[in-house]
């Protein structure tokens, strides 16, 4: 018997995965709304990969897991669309900071032609492409899309119920002196649980499981996106991208849209007073400043506030992890730090599972 905690899209594929090859699978949710964490809060973007060095699982898992998840799209009919992406340099403050730009974005451009990421083309001048970008340069990247997250939780669930798996909702699974239990939150009732192998998928709380006695090395910090509303789509269909921050594996203030006619600008990288900390900090004023520059199509009054995700942002012994980290201990499996990509890579996590354990 195998239990996964969290249901989530990662610990939901990978329940999927087992159930499907026969293995008896129990998934623990310690929330009655799943998809309430951080795979309800993202911006659905279907990624290339091609900001990951090609020995990183990042690179890797998110490579496989748009390859598994494309056609999986298709034969469920979940909504998305290969929109293709813009990665601009945007509006420089001086010539150093074009210089700098230039550089950046042409070892992107290596570095995608190094992962074998097809198609993808090193513009100048991206206005004469797609009115309103702004910058001296710009990478197109085709294989690039979005995906109604919604409904593909909706999916996944219902395979895991039609091969087998089981949910329990309202239980937080938790350890302690050496047992493992699952609390029930309303009752407070607590459960002594026992399993063949244990699965961490519990995102921003997979620290909390972590055997005390030997990994408190590992630690997950929230770190806050925020995202604002904005009136209007673009006139065409792409994602429109900055350069990636420096500082952090945050991917910068983009333009994204969703299914139904949103569309939304965001989100940005600060870190949050606690894991529960959805309030947004930055104004409106703030966030249009980062949108002018890499398209001008907007007028600050097109921008409402949005919504908050927050990424599980792994620090070992203090230092900060850029990878995802896959954890063995005893019977316990734990996934730590599954950030962006990490929706796009959870077919490949779960095959990657499946292939520890059975
Ligand atoms: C702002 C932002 C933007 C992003 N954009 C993208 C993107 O465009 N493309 C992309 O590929 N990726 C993106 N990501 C990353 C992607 O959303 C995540 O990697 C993915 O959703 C993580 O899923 P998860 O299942 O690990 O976590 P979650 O969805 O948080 O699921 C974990 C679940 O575990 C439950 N849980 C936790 N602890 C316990 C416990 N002790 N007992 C029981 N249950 C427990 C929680 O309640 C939760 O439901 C983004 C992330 C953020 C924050």
């Amino acid at each position: 018997m195998i239990i996964v905690v969290g249901s989530g899209i990662i610990g939901s594929w990978i329940a999927y995965t087992l159930a499907k090859a026969g293995e008896e699978v129990y998934v623990f949710e310690k929330s009655f709304h799943a998809g309430d964490g951080i795979s309800g809060r993202n911006s659905g973007v279907l990624h290339s990969g091609i900001y990951y060095d090609d020995t990183s699982l990042k690179s890797k898992l998110c490579f496989r897991g748009y390859e598994i998840g494309i056609p999986f799209f298709e034969k469920y009919n979940i909504p998305h669309s290969i929109c293709g992406k813009v990665i601009t340099t945007g509006v420089s403050v001086s010539k150093n900071d074009e210089t700098e730009k230039i550089e950046t974005i042409e070892s992107l451009y290596e570095n995608g032609k190094r992962l074998g990421i097809p198609e993808i083309e090193l513009r100048k001048d991206p206005a004469k492409h797609w009115k309103h970008i702004l910058g001296s340069h710009a990478l197109w990247i085709p294989k690039t899309g979005i995906v109604d997250v919604s409904s593909y939780l909706k999916v996944i669930w219902y395979l895991c119920e039609e091969a087998g798996v089981v949910f329990l909702k309202n239980k937080k699974v938790i350890r302690e002196n050496g047992c493992v239990f699952a609390v029930d939150s309303n009752t407070n009732e607590k459960e002594e649980l026992e399993a063949t192998q244990f699965i961490n998928a519990g995102g921003l709380y997979s620290d909390d499981l972590l055997d005390t006695s030997e990994n408190r090395e590992f630690e997950i910090r929230p770190n806050k996106g925020e995202y604002y509303r904005l009136k209007t789509q673009l006139p065409y269909e792409t994602l429109v991208y900055p350069l990636p921050m420096k500082t952090s594996t945050a991917l910068g203030v983009h333009y994204t849209f969703h299914f139904g006619g949103d569309a939304y600008v965001g989100p940005n990288s600060n870190w949050a007073n606690s894991k529960e900390d959805y309030s947004i900090q930055t104004s409106r004023s703030e966030y249009f400043n980062s949108l002018k520059n890499i398209i001008d199509f907007f007028k600050e009054d097109d921008l409402s506030e949005g919504y908050v995700g927050l990424r599980p942002r792994l620090f070992y012994k203090g230092e900060a992890i850029k990878d995802f980290v896959i954890h063995k201990e005893s019977n316990w499996i734990h996934l730590l730090g599954i950030e962006s990509p990490g929706l796009t890579s959870a077919p490949a996590i779960a095959e990657k599972i499946f292939g520890m354990i059975v």
